[in-house]
């Protein structure tokens, strides 16, 4: 099982491992700082380097428990060497502070804006971020002022927090048992990871977040779509 450094500190930039496999150009490590895509948060990229030179970390992936990295030309690798990786920290840093931002646009319209309504989906990139809602009300006016409030909630400062609940701790929260898909996941973790922005929103959640939520800066809207009554799409980006 790789050691997910990236879980226990999302600012981790560089690390030291050890290739435990080598399967074409999928490299395994003993331990690893690139995040692999999922839920709606792409891959790091990034660069391993060893005593036989440099290369380049194209994308991540799990692979059970474990995190796959396609690495270009890496024939020069070989099991039990030394690596120290080197995420592309930019990129990264963008996918956390749009990350928090969805996070923090969700916990708005469920407090204030939903109306029966809900988010259906999500999509980070490193230059923009995508939600879907099935929110009959929501219209691009609307649409303004619920990232208007996002921006004021950003300046208040608060703290994101990220911990592991255990089944039954998890059930026994109101937010996160809103939907029955919601709970069926709950059911077959022991385990479940929430990220919490303070006083506004607690989610299930597998990804990776700033601590503070002055750090995602302002956000605007990108682009608008109403795509039908229950499909209507909502692209922000980092001012
Ligand atoms: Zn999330």
């Amino acid at each position: 099982m790789t050691d997910k450094l990236y879980l226990k500190d999302m600012y981790l930039k560089e690390f030291d491992a050890i290739v435990t496999r080598i399967d074409g150009n999928k490299v395994y490590l003993d331990k690893t700082a690139f995040y692999p895509t999922g839920g709606g948060q792409p891959n790091d990229t990034g660069r391993l380097i060893s005593g036989s030179g440099e290369f380049v970390v194209s994308d991540a992936k799990k692979d059970g428990e474990d995190v796959m990295h396609t690495v270009e030309n890496p024939s020069a690798l070989k099991i039990g060497d030394n690596v120290h990786g080197v995420i592309d920290w930019d990129k990264r840093y963008a996918y956390m502070r749009h990350h928090t931002a969805i996070h923090i646009l969700d916990g708005i319209v469920i407090k204030s804006y939903s109306n029966g309504g809900i988010i259906t989906g999500s999509q980070i990139y490193a230059d923009r971020a995508r939600m879907d809602f099935d929110m009959p009300d929501l219209n691009k006016d609307l649409a303004q002022k619920i990232i208007d409030d996002t921006n004021d909630d950003i300046l208040r400062g608060r703290r994101v927090i990220v911990k592991d609940l255990t089944q039954a701790q998890a059930l026994a929260m109101p937010s996160l048992v809103r939907t029955q898909p919601g709970v069926e996941l709950i059911k077959r973790l022991s385990t479940v990871r929430v990220v919490e922005i303070e006083g506004l929103d607690m989610q299930m959640d597998g990804g990776l977040h700033v601590l503070n939520s002055k750090e995602v800066g302002k956000i605007v809207m990108n682009s608008y779509k109403n795509q039908g009554a229950h499909s209507k799409r909502l692209e922000i980006r980092l001012e």
